[in-house]
């Protein structure tokens, strides 16, 4: 019996040790890990995908493929073409040790390195701008995903609503599950795929980047042309002649034309029109409506609910014209007033549609635009240089470009190397996750190689361009190359 146990035990394939993370798989031949981005093949760790270099002689659009290296000779390496990407490079755990790949290259006479890495942040998030006028819940409300909370409703921008979801309280300061939940909804939505999300008092939404928002099952096609009030400086000129009142309905702030600056120059007159809600300014109203699904982002579908009896002693006649129409000029309604000054609904004069049409036109479609925010000044900086501080500076004095996946990244002012990044602008699929849980994304810093020197860099580390895309590194040799999208020019850097 325990011969035949030691005999299984013999013939039990042998689990290797994946290093490139704290939780340190033991994985089997053929297997992957946990995260399934490293899998041991032939008794090594690889990384499952290639390492992706950005290629500017491919067009946007083309065909990703394996590249091939008969088709670069040695000089193409050398004029910028290229750039190495952290996609598919690996992380090198603990961060004392030099990054996976620091790559020399040689752009327009000068030296420059790239240091590329898989970054593992527990501090990071996403920021969804989500295009609509639609209420999708009260500022503050709580955003879940799968059940789990994951984020809140911030502020409503101009078009757009905001919400910061994710961060490391949500990743590893709540139960396993919500820091499960939000690393999956993190990923995923950075990798630009469709997560539903719910809001609580709000809305069922499904983001996407790129895409439109779907909103309770409803999708959105129009980003609004602006406020009530900018609709009326935008259009009341093209009004002019062709009706007696225009009101603008939008949640934020309605407009009227008549009383508002833009029609009073235009020498509009006045109609005896009172409005419901809170007079901000001439012709601008707050709070007209609860907010909502309905016109311009409020809660009504029949406009006529926002006004109050018309006054005759302010020139409300019979036969006075009224438009009213929304933001995005997706609601509109003609109306005239009747003998007893109510307004009637009316077909829409020809010349007014025209109008209605202009806002439409005048709209950009709405998507769902999703920014990774994160922290890039912890320890991964020793991977880069042996005086971790030194390399802050260099970011924050504009010696170091900060790139993620290839795509500029904006770097917070103050300390730290807090960074934000638009996931359209990375290579499909760029992001993945450990189940610390924490997510991974490609990082790359470029310099001048005499300021990594400078700053305490790993020099020995360093490999040329030609050499990593023959050779690979410690995870392997494969290799991709997809267009190349905002990839910074290096020779934009070190200029004093
Ligand atoms: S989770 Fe992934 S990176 Fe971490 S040790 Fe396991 S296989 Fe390696």
């Amino acid at each position: 019996m325990s011969d035949q146990k030691s005999k299984a035990a013999r013939d039990k394939p042998e689990k290797i040790r994946c290093e490139a993370c704290p939780v340190m798989c033991f994985v089997a031949e053929g297997k992957l890990g946990a995260c399934d981005r490293y899998a041991n093949e032939g008794g090594k760790i690889v990384r499952c995908d290639p390492l992706t270099v950005l290629d500017r002689r491919i067009a946007a659009g083309d065909e990703i493929r394996p590249f091939l290296k008969s088709e670069w000779d040695g000089s193409l390496v050398n004029d910028g073409d290229l750039f190495v990407s952290a996609v598919g490079a690996g992380t090198t755990y603990p961060d004392y040790k030099p990054a996976p790949f620091i790559i020399s290259r040689e752009v327009d006479g000068a030296d420059f390195v790239t240091v590329v890495t898989e970054a593992i942040y527990s501090y990071c998030g996403v920021k969804l701008k989500i295009d609509t006028d639609r209420h999708l819940g009260p500022e503050g409300a709580v955003v879940r995903a799968a059940g789990e909370v994951i984020g809140l409703v911030v502020t409503s921008e101009y078009g757009s609503q905001m919400m910061s979801l994710g961060g490391v309280g949500h990743l590893t300061g709540g139960s396993k599950v919500e820091g499960r939940v939000t690393c999956d909804a993190l990923m995923r939505l950075c990798n630009k795929e469709a997560v539903e999300l719910t809001i609580d008092g709000g809305v069922q939404i499904i983001v996407q980047a790129g895409q439109p928002p779907i909103i309770d099952g409803k999708t959105e096609h129009r980003m609004r042309v602006g406020c009530g009030s900018a609709t009326i400086g935008m259009f009341a000129s093209q009004w002019e002649g062709l009706v007696d009142e225009v009101v603008v309905v939008d949640d934020h702030i309605t407009g009227v034309v008549s009383e508002h600056q833009a029609g009073k120059v235009l020498g509009w007159k006045d109609t005896g029109i009172r409005i419901r809600g809170r007079r901000s300014t001439p012709g601008r109203y707050f709070q007209v409506a609860e907010p909502g699904l309905g016109w311009g982002g409020t809660d009504i579908d029949d406009p006529l609910n926002i006004l109050n009896d018309w006054s005759p002693k302010k020139g409300a006649v019979p036969g006075l014209s009224l438009l009213m129409v929304s933001t995005t000029g997706e609601h509109s309604g003609f109306y005239v007033l009747d003998d007893d000054l109510v307004p009637k609904k009316q077909d829409m004069p020809k010349a007014l549609l025209a109008s209605v049409e202009l806002i439409a036109e005048n709209c950009e479609p709405a998507l769902c635009n999703v920014l990774f925010a994160a922290g890039a000044g912890g320890s991964l900086r020793s991977g880069v240089t042996q005086n971790p501080v030194r390399l802050t500076r260099s970011v924050q004095g504009l010696k170091t470009n900060v790139t993620c996946g290839g795509a500029p990244a904006y770097v917070f002012p103050g300390g730290g190397i807090t960074i934000m990044v638009d996931v359209m602008k990375m290579p499909d699929n760029s992001f993945g996750y450990v189940p610390t849980p924490a997510l991974v994304a490609p990082l790359e810093f470029t310099l001048l190689r005499e300021d990594y020197v400078a700053l305490g860099g790993h020099d020995e580390a360093i490999r040329e361009l030609a050499d990593v895309l023959e050779f690979g590194g410690e995870y392997g040799d494969a290799v991709r190359a997809v267009p190349a999208n905002d990839t910074p020019q290096p020779h934009k850097l070190g200029k004093k």
